[in-house]
């Protein structure tokens, strides 16, 4: 009876162990890829413009309009291990799209264009360049001299 009882723990502390380790190779798996880094903008033309300036590879996202809770949940699904940026226009939509990320993806960073331009599509080169240079994206930097 007691060598029973003490088989069926020690197998429960095997099975215990075994997850355990699943789970801290798991952890050590992720914590040696370098994480993935994505880019979320509104619009197709936000995105080429972005993507120009950039000089790493970059994922870069579009919102194309509203998020609905549906598109929100695939997006959180998305993002959720990856390093995330969010570029929005300086504008009441755009505002409203950051509201919705800070809610359902805190760890996101938060990139601003001044409030003069309104839309990423509509500021200067130069300016899209410094504001992605200031959160440490590699980017061609001529474009720091460039309308
Ligand atoms: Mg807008």
């Amino acid at each position: 009876m007691f060598s029973q009882a003490s088989g069926a723990d020690r197998l429960n502390a095997f099975a215990g162990m075994f997850s355990l380790h699943n789970r801290l190779k798991k952890v050590m798996i992720l914590g040696d890829v370098q994480t993935e880094k994505v880019l979320v903008v509104e619009g197709s033309s936000d995105r080429k413009k972005v993507q120009k300036i950039l000089n790493e590879e970059v994922d870069i996202l579009c919102t194309n309009g509203t998020i609905s809770y549906q598109k929100m949940d695939s997006f959180v699904d998305e993002l959720y291990d990856k390093d995330v940026y969010i570029l929005t226009d300086s504008d009441e939509s755009g505002d409203k799209l950051r509201k919705q990320f800070k809610r359902e993806i805190p760890n996101a960073r938060h990139l601003y264009i001044d409030r003069t331009y309104r839309e990423v599509a509509a500021a200067p080169d130069y300016h899209i360049a410094a504001v992605l240079l200031g959160a440490n994206f590699a980017i061609h930097t001529e474009y720091l001299y460039k309308g």
